[in-house]
């Protein structure tokens, strides 16, 4: 092997590229995982179980909880 990219970081989600997940509910440690269909984006946990719980995204300023 010769000279190889450098690896990101082990922690990056490939998941965020994919169109359907919310980046900024991702990075805020949600699931992120964004309704087509409405436009909802799921605030449960990066690893919840179960299905997802999608929200409204005008239900005002989102709760930051960094
Ligand atoms: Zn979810």
């Amino acid at each position: 092997m010769t000279s190889s990219a450098p690896r990101p970081s082990d922690a990056e989600r490939l998941d965020l590229h994919n169109a359907s997940i919310d980046e900024s509910a991702a990075a805020a440690g949600h699931c992120g995982m964004t309704d087509l269909h409405t436009g909802r984006v799921c605030q449960e946990r990066q690893d919840h179980v179960g299905s997802c719980a999608f929200v409204a995204p005008s239900h005002g300023p989102t709760p930051d909880t960094r």
